[in-house]
């Protein structure tokens, strides 16, 4: 997190020293470097340069208005999973035309808007959502294109909760039932298949599993061919890892060495769908120490952020190196848990960990928090959610403000009747 430097003892984002963030801003706050989110989509970019691709940023990992604006700028397009990252993508200036929808249980109501957006295509993961599809586009008079999202059965060796490519999972159709599949879906009037997709989880840190997947994508779309199949797209998802602690993730060209003479022969454009590579280690979440607690087994350092904020360490155990903003002097170290005040035992930010003395006031850095970090933020405990800004330089851009009480009631009411 090259963007993330200490500068006379303290940590910067960019030329901003975090102090100053937390002046202007208060905590928690999740803090994103433009610097970097710039350099990590041209590293993914420019490594598929030698074939045809489209880069749809996986939105879920990050969905800010203002951040995907930038991304758009970059020319990536987006990933989505639901009307609603629809409308932020398009809000957010992104091209229907880079834009790809995914996920099991879309609704009509989303397949409506998708098509009169004309949108790139929806990733089908099933019959019935096939079906769905062309009742929704037959009543528009519409054609909607298509790609099949293709379940591997490939393990990626990841957390459970994020693997998605194997038989048990809920997403894709099975490479045996592909071939039906795609009988059927060319069996209907309103539909074309343009494409197969897969995406085997996330966080992966080894490049077999994508290689794996995509020969047993790219055998289908042989047999696709020879059934009088036009596919010309072929996604390959996202998924690549990242740094948390000292894993060694493959590098997005090494990625790209591996994938592109595969592909390279096909007359297909390459698309992917990375999320977290590009924004999970431009950003953290700063938060201010409020207590020490000497428990009776342990000692807690209780901070003002929890896992409404942050919640990967309570829902997946997820590491996160957690720094003192000020450079810590002392070289003694306490083995302690960083939890926050939301009433529950699950809310911790980190376990067992090795930290210098820390003492309420002082402001720590949860590192690698750009994705799946604020996307996944909650009001629970009513608990207002914190702001995200950019950093450019030396300049601060806020692009969500902190939420304040009346927006934790809005759309709320009190019926007439206790009135
Ligand atoms: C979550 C997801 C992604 C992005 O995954 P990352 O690990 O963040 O790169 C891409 N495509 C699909 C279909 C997803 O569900």
């Amino acid at each position: 997190m090259s963007d993330f430097q200490y500068k006379n003892g303290e940590l910067h984002c960019e030329d901003v020293a975090l102090s100053r963030i937390a002046k202007e801003l208060g905590t928690p706050c999740y803090i994103y470097s433009h610097a970097a989110l710039v350099r990590n989509f041209r590293a993914f970019d420019s490594a598929f340069q030698s074939v045809p691709h489209i880069v749809a940023f996986a939105m879920k990992s990050n969905s800010n208005i203002g951040l995907l604006r930038l991304m758009a700028k970059e020319g990536s397009g987006a990933d989505i999973v639901s009307g609603g990252e629809l409308y932020r993508a398009l809000k957010a200036g992104v091209p229907p035309s880079k834009i790809v929808f995914a996920g099991v249980g879309k609704n009509r109501e989303e397949i409506r808007y998708a098509l009169s957006t004309d949108i790139l295509m929806f990733n089908v993961e099933s019959s019935a959502e096939l079906r769905a599809i062309d009742e929704v586009a037959a009543e528009m008079g519409r054609t909607a294109r298509v790609a099949l999202r293709i379940n591997p059965d490939i393990d990626p060796k990841t957390h459970p909760y994020i693997s998605t490519g194997l038989k048990k999972s809920k997403f894709g159709i099975s490479a045996d039932r592909a071939l039906e599949e795609f009988k059927l879906a060319s069996s209907l009037k309103h539909i074309e298949v343009v494409g197969v997709h897969k995406h085997i989880g996330s966080q992966l840190t080894d490049i077999t599993p994508f290689v794996d997947a995509l020969k047993k994508v790219l055998g289908l779309v042989e047999a696709l061919k020879t059934q009088g199949s036009n596919i010309r797209y072929i996604n390959i998802g996202g998924g690549l890892g990242i740094t948390y602690s000292d894993e060694a993730p493959p590098q997005p060209h090494q990625l790209a060495a591996a994938i592109a003479p595969l592909v390279r022969d096909l007359k297909c454009m390459l698309i992917m769908e990375p999320g977290r590579v590009i924004v999970g280690n431009a950003g953290l979440l700063m938060t201010r120490v409020l207590y020490n607690k000497e428990g009776e087994a342990k000692r807690f350092v209780i901070v003002d952020a929890a896992m409404n904020d942050l919640i990967r360490p309570s829902l997946y155990g997820a590491y996160h190196e957690i720094k003192p903003v000020h450079e810590a002097t002392g070289a003694k170290k306490h083995q302690v848990d960083v939890v926050g005040p939301v009433c529950e035992s699950g809310d911790f930010l980190a376990k067992d960990r090795a930290m210098p003395d820390v003492k309420p006031g002082d402001l720590l850095a949860v590192m690698s928090a750009g994705a799946y970090g604020f996307v996944m933020s909650s009001n629970y405990n009513s608990r207002p959610r914190v702001p995200e800004v950019l950093i450019k330089g030396g300049d601060i851009f806020v692009l969500r403000s902190r939420e304040t009480y009346e927006d934790l009631v809005r759309g709320e009411a009190i019926p007439e009747f206790l009135q």
